[in-house]
């Protein structure tokens, strides 16, 4: 079976210490060329949606559209919904078709946090979808979620212990000091704070905030149990600059299918490095 949840791709990950790529697609096309990219490695994807695209399609325009690639594919894919912060609209996902879906309730207390988190699990595991959870704030912008810096701390590791027991979550994004989008100046991660986590979560880590880290840091985090790395901003780069430099360069051509092969091949570029680098190819 090809389309699977993400625990069945992570658990396999976190054993064998590598790393599965998570990419924020936007359309078919660039779900398409993510697929294509793994299927050419043997390696195993996540898709991931914002709920800023899901909106833009509607639930079940877009899940049509992706579940046959998914099903389709000669790899594990899994279709993970990305930084949900509304309960209802993560259960209406589930329900949609989605494997796996990220409820997101780091702005809210603790115990808030928590609450809906473990609802999501109980509601999830029914329907064999996994749940990731996150606790303390990735700062920057993801969708239309705005989190400024310092306006909250890293996770702290007492919370993560009892977050991680309440709500028995599939995978776990603490807050380390990585971004969301463009990284402006000196990016500080706290390493021991990420190993501290890792050793006693019960569940593979993930990390947001990919585009921008170093080939070091990323390395790094991988040895210290990173599970999986969500990449989102350089997917969003080379679609919209893949098009840009075809039209430039053809600027009379006017071929819908020659743009898309060649923005496709962009964003499969893309795909494939990370893909090669978190999977420790060669
Ligand atoms: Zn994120």
């Amino acid at each position: 079976m090809s389309y699977v949840n993400m625990k069945t791709i992570l658990e396999d990950a976190r054993k064998n210490r590598y790393a599965v790529g998570a990419f924020n697609i936007v359309n078919y096309l660039t779900a398409k060329a993510a697929v294509e990219a793994a299927e050419e490695l043997e390696q195993p994807i996540i898709l991931q949606t914002s709920v800023k695209t899901v909106k833009a399609f509607g639930i079940s325009e877009m899940m049509n559209y992706l579940k046959p690639i998914a099903e389709n594919a000669r790899v594990n894919v899994a279709i993970h919904l990305d930084h949900s912060t509304d309960v209802d609209f993560t259960k209406a996902c589930i329900d949609g078709g989605w494997s796996s879906v990220m409820y997101d309730g780091s702005q809210l207390s603790l115990m808030e946090n928590i609450k809906n988190t473990s609802e999501i699990v109980a509601y999830a595991q029914a329907r064999n979808v996994t749940v990731e959870g996150e606790l303390g704030a990735i700062v920057g912008v993801e969708d239309d979620i705005v989190v400024l810096e310092g306006n909250h701390a890293h996770a702290n590791p007492e919370d993560c212990h009892l977050y991680l027991k309440e709500t028995g979550i599939d995978a776990f994004a603490p807050a380390v000091g990585t971004a969301h989008g463009v990284y402006k100046g000196a990016i500080n991660i706290d390493y021991n704070l990420f190993e501290t986590i890792n050793q006693f979560s019960p569940c593979p880590l993930v990390l947001h905030g990919g585009t921008g880290l170093t080939d070091e840091m990323f390395h790094r985090l991988i040895a210290l149990g990173a599970s999986k790395v969500n990449i989102s901003t350089a997917i969003k780069i080379a679609y919209c600059q893949g098009m840009v430099d075809y039209t430039r360069n053809y600027p009379d051509q006017n071929d819908p299918l020659k743009l898309d092969a060649f923005t496709k091949e962009q964003v499969k570029k893309v795909v494939t490095e990370h893909i090669r680098f978190f999977a420790l190819l060669d």
